[in-house]
């Protein structure tokens, strides 16, 4: 015990530790994720075919597998400065509570308006919009904190921005609506009526609650159709997991100041950037083979990309009109249950992570929302962070581990990242608190209908 509690239960780096260089872990990889391709010709998409839809070095980053590291812009790491490094915490408390002799780290990275780790790619994002002297952006947004995140980057660059936002958490959320109009930026609930896509959608059916992959799909028209726009997506895209592997940095460091190495490294995945960001620095001792940490993708029972989806080329899109990338996928056409992670609620996952889980370097695990709300409160009440639905994920594995370990004796070190908090997620407390909550499952009937979207590519 002694000896324990010289570990800090917050570690904060100092700011001139920021590492100053995001970290590709493709450069690493044994084998590269399947190109992505270009849904007209079906070859590999080139940068220049990017360019009528993201900024020229976001594409480049996009294809770039080489690069091992990329310096981080200077007016990118000032912003980063006000928020980061983020704390690395040890949950005595819950250690304490559960009865384990298993040591549990969490990376927090919900100390900023945004509430989550988004903001890390959005002022990304947002700086080299600025730097290609745009206008603005549109991007979509499911449970908020995407289009928060960007909506305070654009404002900080002075940039325009347009956010779909997914119709069930528009009119679940206007406060996250709020927010984002506070930093200016104008938000639409989708489908609307104001593209070809989400016309097309409300004529076939007026009720249509939306999706990720819906509002994806009117971003895209808007950006591609207006001067001096360009789309930006907060996940999923292998230039998102870069920015994100900031994450992972800090908590290398903070590891090693403390001589500890994680034995298991857990995260929530939803697109996969969180995760494909905390894990990039030990995912590369692990695929070359100086470590060997389990590393486990967390996933809601109601939207299992990786644990019950096709490994296969599909869109990133309801409306078919973005690149074809090879990734764990329940088909574009999905239609995910009311679950109240709403960041967890895409039908596909990122291709460095469906590519790392498909060579056997990752597990993933689906949990049931119930479950993950007994784990929030509990992680709430002990560590007194009300945590997202979506972090809660990657807590309810977390905690299974440590109580895993009760059972052995194996005093291990889990790691996992504690992605954002869950103040505008009150219904989904309320309905947990009053009972009311149900878990929602895909039969396997419902999974091969969505399956039969997938287009036929091998
Ligand atoms: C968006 C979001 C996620 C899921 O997205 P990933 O790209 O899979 O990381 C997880 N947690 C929070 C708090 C989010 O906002």
């Amino acid at each position: 015990m002694s000896n324990q509690t010289k570990i800090p239960h917050r570690l904060y780096l100092s700011e001139d530790e920021i590492p100053t260089q995001w970290y590709n872990l493709r450069a690493d990889m044994k084998e590269q994720p399947d190109a992505m391709l270009n849904p007209g010709t079906g070859q590999p998409i080139t940068e220049p075919e990017l360019y009528p839809v993201f900024c020229e070095k976001l594409a480049h980053q996009e294809l770039d597998s080489e690069t091992r590291f990329v310096d981080i812009p200077e007016d990118v790491l000032e912003l980063y400065k006000i928020y980061r490094p983020s704390p690395l915490c040890r949950a005595y408390n819950l250690e304490k509570q559960l009865g384990t002799p298993a040591k549990i780290y969490y990376k927090f990275e919900g100390n900023n308006t945004s509430g989550s780790h988004k903001l890390n790619s959005a002022i990304a994002q947002a700086y080299y919009a600025k730097d290609q002297g745009l206008k603005g952006m549109t991007t979509e947004t499911g449970a908020g904190q995407w289009g928060t995140a960007l909506a305070e980057a654009a404002s900080y660059f002075g940039l325009d921005l347009v956010v779909y936002m997914v119709k069930v958490s528009y009119q679940q959320k206007p406060f996250r609506k709020a927010i984002m109009e506070t930093f200016d930026a104008k938000v639409i609930a989708s489908p609307s009526d104001t593209t070809n896509v989400g016309r097309a959608i409300l004529e076939e059916d007026p009720d249509n609650s939306g999706s990720l992959g819906t509002a994806i799909s009117e971003a895209v028209e808007v950006a591609v159709t207006s001067e001096g726009y360009k789309y930006v997506l907060g996940s999923v895209l292998n230039q998102v997991l870069l920015h994100q592997s900031i994450i992972g940095l800090e908590t290398e460091i903070a590891l090693n100041k403390l001589g500890e190495y994680p034995d298991i490294v857990i995260g929530c995945a939803g697109g996969g950037s969180n995760l494909g960001g905390l894990i990039a620095p030990f995912m590369r001792d692990k695929i070359k083979g100086d470590r060997n940490p389990r590393i486990v993708a967390v996933e809601p029972a109601s939207c299992p990309s990786l644990t019950r989806g096709k490994y296969a080329y599909d869109f990133c899109d309801t409306g078919k009109t973005t690149p074809l990338a090879k990734m764990y996928t329940l088909g574009a056409g999905f239609k995910p249950s009311a679950n109240h992670a709403g960041g967890l609620r895409y039908h596909g996952m990122s291709p460095i992570l469906s590519k790392l889980y498909h060579d056997g370097y990752m597990e993933a695990v689906s949990v049931e929302q119930t479950a993950v709300f007994e784990a929030a409160k509990l992680f709430a009440k002990y560590e007194t962070i009300l945590p997202a639905p979506e972090s809660s994920h990657a807590i309810r594995a977390a905690i299974d581990e440590a109580l895993k370990c009760k059972e052995t004796g194996e005093e291990k070190t889990i790691l996992f990242g504690l992605t954002g908090t869950g103040y505008f997620d009150m219904v989904a407390y309320e309905q947990f608190n009053n009972g009311t909550m149900t878990d929602h499952i895909p039969s396997d009937a419902d999974l091969e209908k969505s399956f039969a979207t997938l287009p036929d590519i091998g």
